[in-house]
């Protein structure tokens, strides 16, 4: 199937050609015409699989009515998570628009509002921003009254970064007829949950299965000890001549400890997380885009929004706390169906936080050692008992009782459980 056939305009086909996109992706093929017929869309769309172009295709389309306006009235919303992934969001959109006359502006956080207000006075048909913000300019005054699309993009990180409320927020402000686009990497109880608040009889879409990783994604794991996982690391990037590599690590202090730690190996490196100014962040990005930075070594934050081209490999060097958040780093590799590997380094304490996430991804992740790296048998878990946490695997609940017991054991006890464990006590086979 060709763009042509999706019903596509002159001015976005020559676009999308100048970009090197041959065939619409999977998303694309479903959602192009969806939006074109203007109805709700629920997308679930893993990263990578070209959502950006399947939502701002036919917006850029529709919105073209309104390129020879000379007042320009804002038209379309698009949330995302980060700061990052606004701005790749937008200068997507500016390539595809590039035959067109259409205005764009980001409004994200970490900027003055007021600066940002006055570069809309001029005008703009679409607005990226993340919730927070965008709030705070509909709080002063931002006009939204002519709304015609609202787009939640990476619904699900949205929600887990705690944006819940601005979106209810805004939600009843828009106009009442506008159309809602969203997109979901993840299909948990909280994206159902504000499906139904904002969509209005949507057109499903489901482009794979539930929260799994991109299929030409090669994973495996390493086993190895914490105290050699960075030589590990430098060992791997080193010996296999990997030539640029996305490295995560669980906290922003592991970040720039494990940075400091190869650059005594002689890797160029640098580290981006949530504590570095956003005019760093996308200084370094901009340097591991054009190779000067071999490694970067990023945090969740980052894993949304990085779009580096045919990026061949990504190493967790710890896994995420949320094993959702596996999905998204994974997805920085194999996209848009180049062949990708995701390496990741398990300590003895991730050996059982590895099983959370192949039942989220539905799949078995290999797991291997590394000559010269095998894990000390003689290493046992500090913290628990590796034999009970093999039987909690099995039976799920088994943590959560021992945390309730933990927190309650000091607990006066309530009248009724008093009664309660006194009944019981009469019934007990030692009574
Ligand atoms: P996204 O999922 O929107 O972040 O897109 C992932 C990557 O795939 C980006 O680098 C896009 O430029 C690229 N891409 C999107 N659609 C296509 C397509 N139809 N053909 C080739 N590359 C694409």
């Amino acid at each position: 199937m060709s763009f042509e056939k999706l019903g596509l305009i002159k001015p976005l086909l020559s676009a999308i050609a100048s970009m090197g996109y041959e065939h619409p992706t999977l998303i694309q093929k479903r959602a192009i015409p969806l939006v074109l017929a203007k109805s709700d869309i629920f997308a679930t769309a893993q990263t990578g699989t070209g959502k950006t172009a399947a939502f701002a295709l036919p917006i850029l389309q529709r919105l073209r009515k309104t390129e020879a306006n000379e007042k320009r009235l804002l038209k379309a919303v698009i949330l995302s998570p980060t700061r990052e992934l606004s701005i790749q969001i937008f200068e997507d959109l500016q390539n595809y628009a590039k035959n067109m006359k259409i205005e764009s502006a980001v409004l994200v956080g970490g900027k003055d509002i007021a600066s940002q207000q006055r570069a809309m006075k001029k005008g703009v048909d679409i607005v990226i921003a993340t919730p927070g913000r965008f709030l705070e300019h509909v709080e002063n005054g931002l006009n939204i009254e002519n709304i015609e699309f609202f787009v939640l993009d990476e619904a699900d990180r949205m929600l887990d970064m705690g944006f819940s409320k601005e979106i209810r927020k805004v939600h009843p402000l828009l106009p009442k007829r506008h159309q809602t686009l969203l997109f979901s990497a993840t299909y948990s109880d909280k994206v159902r949950k504000l499906s139904k608040l904002v969509l209005t009889k949507p057109a499903f879409i489901e482009t794979s299965k539930k929260n799994s990783t991109v299929d030409t994604i090669n994973q495996v794991a390493y086993m190895v000890d914490t105290n050699r996982k960075a030589e590990l690391l430098a060992y791997l990037i080193g010996s296999r001549n990997y030539p640029q590599v996305l490295v995560f690590t669980k906290t922003k202090a592991s970040a720039d400890t494990l940075v400091e730690e190869l650059k005594k190996d002689g890797l160029k490196c640098d580290v981006i997380h949530g504590d570095k100014t956003q005019a760093k962040r996308l200084k370094t990005l901009q340097k591991f885009k054009e190779g000067s930075v071999k490694v970067l070594v990023a945090t969740d934050i980052a894993s949304r929004g990085l779009d580096i081209e045919e990026l061949p490999y990504v190493i967790n060097y710890e896994l995420p706390s949320v094993a959702e958040d596996y999905v998204h780093r994974v997805g920085r590799t194999g996209r848009a169906g180049r062949e990708g590997e995701a390496i990741s380094l398990l300590d003895i304490y991730e050996k059982y936080d590895i099983k959370e996430i192949e039942k989220v991804i539905g799949m078995k992740i290999k797991k291997e050692v590394v000559e010269g790296f095998e894990p000390d048998p003689n290493i046992r878990r500090k913290d628990v008992d590796e034999k009970r946490l093999k039987g909690e695997h099995k039976n799920p609940h088994a943590k959560k009782e021992r945390a309730y017991n933990k927190n309650n054991a000091n607990r006066p006890a309530t009248k009724k459980q008093m009664k309660v464990s006194k009944k019981k006590r009469k019934t007990t086979k030692r009574d």
